[in-house]
């Protein structure tokens, strides 16, 4: 683990020294985003070790031709990927004629990179002795701006320190960019127009086969100890490259500074006008310039903090972990485009294609409920109804039908678009966790509309499949599911997987419940939903019928729900039994052992505790738990978080406190030696949830905001704040008391540990 590498700080990621073997790492952490794109934390200079170059616009993906050995019915055709972009960022630094780059260069010295959260911005400096024998201090500062998130900034500094110097700046396009993972190597970018007007550029390119039409631009300025200049540039361009140079005398000592202006203007926004796009955010460069954008920055970044932050006293390790978590959450997604949303790669790698998973609904839900203004989360939620046709389309191709839908495991825009058969595909539980944050939003908000406008039209689609998914084992004598892969995807193709069984009664008794509601309370509107939906009393009696005789696994032995059938065959040995040198399990042992053995990769059963904690007694939880934690390696992201809130639940604030610092400190150190390939961005979300409802214990209960606050030993003082239903609540807790203050609106009601309190606006309420 690189538990020491990134030195703690409130409110910065901060890495010193240079260390090769952490390039690609320190990429992936110091990754930059606006939720409309982003970008690993590559060098803008040249850099000939090894680097993982990652630059990637939200909403841009390609269908790479699905390649599996043996090809069985059903499979989706593609595997969309996340596409690496046409990189705008890089700027070569020549220096009398020798290209700087820290790989070659005799010595570094003075390293330091960071990344302010508090501010929204990436810089770096350093001391460079070049084989030609010059010195050189650099300082780079780059950002993404949240106002107009079509453009990114640079600022970069060359101080000859021994002598004086020529040196050119290079900045360029690149298009020529490809990804990683790609499956057959293909080209994924067609250029269409590289083009330069006075001193901007821009490639205009699409992707293959999805034509999604992109413009690259950048335009520069020169300044001499801050002085602007007039330099013209040379311009070179190739088939996928446009690069500008600009060179100068430097004297020892004087700065020499480039800001580069770039970024991405895109068809979804502008339609063919990409470049009139482009010219016009350049237009509002000129007009601001660098200092006033950096500062527009910084205002908007302390907006999002000023709801978002969650500070904790006591432990900067813990600090700065949790705003590392809610930072990259909004620099992923802020809920401005229905058409996207939050891959569990968010903008930092390419692994998981930047597609949407069941992560978003079961885990980043509640953070955005409670931290952004509710449309948010229904933004959300409104992209599934936006691919409810594709869902039931993909449920046909598997021979369901009467607008039965299962949605995909992994989409870009609703067609599944994963090749894994047992890993994935089996997993039609994410259908229940998209029905369940219907639930939970409705729950959260207070708001019924989407319900009742859109979410009932997905529930029915989603209780169609299960009706037909169940099959009567005669045998059993009630409704059973098989073949399915539960959260635990290191057992595939289980029958009767307690949570999905579990979830697929609730989401059939969830929506006889909405109907009847909708019945009662909007007639017409039910009368629309049984037009379009053509649901008949029949069906809605077939639901109830299976719903009340699905067969769901127990051990009297254990007196524990089974996590599907065969769990108790396996040779039940506990983690904690097995040889350190054999974890992970998932990089030491071969597949066909992993399916065999009792270890659960994340929260199974457990996950229907955490959903349904009202169905189940204190006592039962805690049987759960005990029977099923000690078999499980947490080698999903999305695992400690649901068992930190667990142990929070069951006052057992030690192993909280320390699945909560697995979670949040995941890839800051590295818990799962893999952070070079990207952040674990869905599972931050389980961060926020850990400390809000884990240590905070929040929980809306009829309509009622309620809390049990407790507060890991280690921490003198935590405080978080949670917008309900326009309101926002203040908590703060110490080990002494717990405060509650309200900001703005009318008085409100909660509880706090099961008794009543009001509190007023600007009235602070101690207990
Ligand atoms: C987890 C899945 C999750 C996916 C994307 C996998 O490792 O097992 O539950 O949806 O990652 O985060």
């Amino acid at each position: 683990m690189n538990q020491d590498y990134i030195i703690a700080d409130p409110w910065s990621l901060i890495e010193q020294g240079f260390n090769p073997k952490r390039v690609e790492s320190s990429e992936s952490l110091f990754s930059i985003g606006n939720g409309a794109f982003g970008q690993r934390a590559n060098f803008e200079e040249n850099y000939s070790g090894d680097t993982f170059e990652g630059s990637y616009i939200a909403g841009v993906y390609y269908p790479d031709k699905t390649k599996v050995g043996w090809w069985k019915n059903g499979y989706p055709d593609y595997f969309a990927k996340v596409l690496n972009a046409p990189s705008w960022i890089g700027i070569n630094v020549r220096i009398n004629d020798e290209i700087l780059d820290l790989h070659t260069c005799l010595s570094v010295s003075g390293f330091r990179r960071e990344l302010n959260m508090k501010e929204g911005w990436l810089s770096r400096s350093f001391k460079a002795v070049l084989k030609n024998g010059v010195e050189v201090f650099v300082s780079s500062l780059r950002f993404l701006s949240l106002d107009i998130d079509e453009l990114g900034a640079i600022r970069y500094k060359v101080t000859p320190l021994n002598s004086d110097a020529t040196i050119s700046f290079e900045p360029y396009l690149d298009a020529s960019i490809k990804n990683k993972d790609s499956n057959w190597d293909d080209q994924f970018w067609e250029i269409t127009k590289i083009h330069r007007n006075s001193e901007r550029s821009f490639i205009v390119a699409q992707t293959m086969k999805t034509a999604f039409k992109t413009c690259t631009f950048m335009q520069s300025n020169c300044f001499l100890n801050e002085q602007p200049l007039t330099l013209t540039s040379e311009s070179v361009e190739t088939n996928t490259t446009i690069t500008d140079r600009y060179t100068q005398r430097v004297e020892k000592g004087t700065v020499f500074e480039i800001q580069k202006f770039g970024g991405y203007t895109v068809e979804r926004t502008h339609g063919d006008h990409l470049v009139k796009a482009a010219n016009n955010v350049l237009d509002q460069v000129e007009a601001q310039g660098f200092e006033l954008l950096l500062a527009s920055q910084k205002q908007a970044w302390a907006s999002i903090w000023n709801q978002a932050d969650i500070s904790i006293e006591g432990d900067v390790k813990a600090q700065q972990a949790i705003r590392f978590n809610i930072f990259q959450l909004n620099q992923t997604y802020l809920g401005t485009d229905p058409q996207l949303n939050i891959g569990p790669k968010g903008f930092t790698g390419e692994k998981y294609g930047g597609s949407t998973y069941w992560d978003t609904e079961a885990y980043c839900l509640p953070f955005y409920m409670a931290t952004k203004d509710h449309f948010v989360a229904r933004k959300l939620l409104e992209y599934r109804y936006n691919h409810l046709e594709k869902a039931i389309e993909n449920a046909k191709i598997l021979g369901f039908s009467n607008g039965a839908a299962l949605y995909p495991m992994v989409t870009m825009n609703g067609e599944e678009c994963h090749n894994e058969w047992e890993i994935t595909f089996e997993e039609i539980h994410r259908n229940g966790a998209i029905a369940f944050a219907i639930f939970n939003y409705q729950r959260f908000t207070g708001d019924f509309s989407y319900t009742l406008e859109k979410g009932v039209e997905v529930l029915i689609a989603i209780a169609r499949f299960w009706i037909q998914r169940f099959n009567y084992s005669s045998e059993k004598e009630r409704y059973v599911m098989l073949g399915v892969t539960g959260p635990n995807e290191y057992e595939n193709n289980v029958n009767n997987n307690f949570y999905t069984n579990y979830l697929a009664k609730w989401c059939l008794e969830f929506t006889i419940e909405t109907l009847h509601k909708i019945e009662q309370e909007y007639p017409v509107a039910y009368q629309h939903i049984l037009d379009l939906t053509r649901i008949s009393n029949e069906e809605i009696e077939q639901m109830d019928h299976i719903s009340k005789n699905i067969y769901v696994p127990f051990s009297e032995k254990h007196n524990v729900y089974l996590q599907h059938d065969g769990f108790l065959d396996k040779e039940l040995i506990p983690v904690d039994d097995l040889d350190v040198n054999q974890r992970p399990i998932n990089q030491k042992w071969s597949w066909d052992r992993i399916l065999r053995s009792p270890y659960i990769k994340q929260a199974d059963t457990l996950q229907a505790f955490y959903f349904f904690e009202d169905h189940f007694s204190t006592k039962q939880l805690q049987e759960h738990f005990d029977f099923y934690e000690p078999f499980t390696v947490h080698e999903s992201s999305l695992s400690p978080c649901v068992h930190s809130i667990q142990a929070a639940k069951l006052g057992r604030m030690d192993q909280a406190y320390q699945f909560y610092l697995q979670t949040a400190r995941l890839d800051l150190d590295d818990y799962n030696q893999e952070v070079h390939e990207g952040l674990h961005i869905t599972s931050m979300a389980g961060t926020w949830m850990s400390i809000v409802e884990g240590f905070g214990g929040m929980r809306v209960k009829n309509n009622t905001l309620s809390f049990t606050p407790q507060i890991p030993s280690e921490w003198k003082a935590y405080s978080f704040k949670v917008n309900f239903r326009g309101q926002i609540v203040k908590v703060n807790v110490t080990n002494l008391q717990t405060t509650f203050e309200l900001e703005g609106g009318e008085a409100l009601d909660i509880i706090v540990n099961d008794y009543p309190l009001t509190i007023s606006p600007k009235n602070l309420v101690a207990i």
